[in-house]
């Protein structure tokens, strides 16, 4: 069957991308069906930003959004208080254009990073503390259309992609 191409968070399908050099692999089958048949785009959105594996992890600072951040409003900070908000639009832009190019509607993006999140991410202040929001590449993504779910919904995110494939 020829799939709808779907945007996916390198890290869930195993890749070692994460900032402390892990990977977060999904085991769901239909993802495996799926990636078998070629019909999943791979990015890690921070490393297309150029950012290297491991890296300090990361926070959208504390009282702002990554809404903020797309506007220049707001930074994204490491741990270390580095200024890595380039970078990390850097990877987003990366994203949008994979997703232009392979005419993708449907994203899985991995919950709380401050890139891929989607419904929750941490609050700025590096002590683990989440509050409802998304990351950079997703809120992008979603501002252009991109119907964005994170590996709790990977059935409802491939049943919209067999939906608008048909
Ligand atoms: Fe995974 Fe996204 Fe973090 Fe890359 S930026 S490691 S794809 S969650």
């Amino acid at each position: 069957m020829n799939k709808q191409k779907v945007l996916i968070s390198a890290c869930l399908l195993g890749k070692k991308v994460r900032y402390d050099g892990e990977d977060n692999l999904q085991t769901h089958p239909r993802l495996k069906e799926w990636a078998e048949v070629g019909a999943f785009v791979l990015i890690c959105p921070e490393m297309a930003g150029g950012l290297p594996t491991p890296r300090p992890p990361s926070e959208v600072e504390h009282n702002a959004t990554a809404q903020d951040v797309l506007q220049g409003k707001a930074k994204i900070l490491t741990i270390d208080g580095c200024d890595v908000t380039e970078q990390y639009v850097k990877g987003a832009q990366a994203a949008l254009e994979l997703t232009q190019q392979h005419n993708i509607k449907v994203a899985i993006l991995k919950a709380r990073s401050p890139s891929c999140g989607s419904a929750q991410v941490y609050d700025g202040t590096h002590s683990g503390q989440l509050i409802d929001g998304m990351g950079v590449t997703t809120a992008l993504l979603r501002e252009n259309g991109v119907a964005v779910f994170n590996e709790d919904a990977i059935d409802e995110a491939l049943d919209l992609a067999e939906f608008e494939n048909q």
